[in-house]
């Protein structure tokens, strides 16, 4: 029997903080932000706010390629959140936004809820071991991020979901 048929996943969750961008919403950076006349996004100092530099490109690609995306974040600092998530224009991008405070697995289960998509045909990127462990556990594949999301480590995460679900 062939196996050329690849498995993926459904929907991929990313984190914000450290994941998406290089900071702390809550504490690095002071919303709330505005776009200059040049289109750079400032903080409320004038401060040029900038998310790691292949993330636009690495979610166009992902949406073209027919994955449901998702955010699953802790931040207390929602409103600021979702403020920069619109004025980087990444709404288009995300089908379900849970961002607040507590265990990331309620997050996931409110995204499940919504969805209908069960967590093994999710895959999850996130800078935090303590999410990835509870993610981990909860059976859903969770890829720790180091250096903010690029077009490397989601390629790594989706072998590594294809590898791991091959399996079961
Ligand atoms: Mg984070």
């Amino acid at each position: 029997m062939s196996k050329k048929i690849k498995k993926r996943p459904k929907l991929i969750v990313f984190d914000l903080d450290y994941t998406l961008w290089p900071f702390w919403m809550h504490s690095q950076v002071n919303p709330p932000f505005s776009k200059s006349v040049s289109g750079a996004v400032l903080d409320s100092k004038g401060i040029t706010i900038k998310h790691y530099e292949e993330v636009p490109k690495v979610l166009e690609t992902l949406k073209q390629k027919g994955y449901v995306l998702a955010i699953a974040s802790r931040t207390p600092k929602v409103n600021s959140a979702q403020q920069l998530i619109e004025l980087f224009d990444w709404n288009k991008y995300f089908t379900y936004k849970e961002i607040y405070p507590g265990r990331k697995t309620m997050h996931f289960s409110k995204v499940r809820t919504q969805s209908g998509i069960q967590f093994d045909d999710m895959l999850f990127f996130d800078d935090e071991l303590r999410n990835i462990y509870d993610l981990r556990s909860a059976g859903v594949v969770s890829v720790l991020v180091r250096d903010g999301v690029n077009q490397e480590i989601v390629n790594r995460g989706l072998k590594d979901y294809a590898h791991e679900r091959s399996f079961k």
